[in-house]
């Protein structure tokens, strides 16, 4: 007799949740167990997975997400400004940004960043659409790369500078160093070399 498993169904389900980043088998088990345990928790999942997967697309100029038959709320914007395109990795981070109230110009989502140990090259982040606009702003005066400060984000911040100069256009990064509120005693080494190497005049 073979050994007892969940039915078809349920085990489809534990095999999509499963597949999803951070979950683990144990993880994918649980969930489908708290989601076919009572009536009504399945329907608004699936109800919010339908509309963000029909409704929701990516802007072509800047990456980040826009409602269908809205205009991009970045892009359309007429009070940022358009001599500054801020990179980074993900869309998320754009909203990061924006809480911090540090920047008020364009954006560009590059969808991830370079690693080629897990497959991913500069064809599969949106690097062209970047050089398409830099070459499409008539003002654009500088290119912000926000970006990782970890090995990856080393790399591609160093692949898009080299890509960028070419285009006759200011490129910068962040500046890395001391955590805002933290002494020296907390700050690891390489966060200590980049706050020493970024330094500035007071
Ligand atoms: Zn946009």
């Amino acid at each position: 007799m073979p050994a007892l498993d969940y039915p078809p169904p349920l085990r489809r389900l534990i095999a999509q949740l499963k597949s999803l980043p951070g979950l683990g088998p144990r993880s994918a088990e649980r969930l489908m167990l708290w989601l076919m345990q009572e009536a009504g928790r399945v329907e608004p999942l699936m109800d919010a997975l339908g509309s963000a997967s029909s409704r929701i697309h990516a802007c072509d100029d800047c990456g980040f997400f826009i409602e269908a038959g809205e205009e991009c709320a970045l892009c359309h914007d007429p009070k940022r400004q358009q001599t500054l395109i801020c990179v980074v990795e993900q869309a998320a981070d754009v909203l990061k940004l924006e809480r911090s109230g540090a920047y008020n110009g364009l954006y560009h989502v590059l969808g991830g960043r370079l690693s080629p140990l897990d497959n991913v090259m500069p064809e599969d982040l949106r690097i062209e659409a970047l050089i398409r606009r830099v070459k499409a702003l008539p003002n654009l005066d500088e290119v912000i790369l926000a970006v990782g400060a970890d090995v990856e984000g080393e790399a591609t911040a160093s692949y898009l500078g080299d890509v960028l100069r070419v285009e006759n256009v200011q490129v910068s990064r962040l500046a890395q160093g001391l955590p805002a509120g933290g002494g020296l005693d907390h700050a690891d080494e390489l966060t200590l070399y980049q706050a020493v190497s970024g330094r500035r005049t007071i």
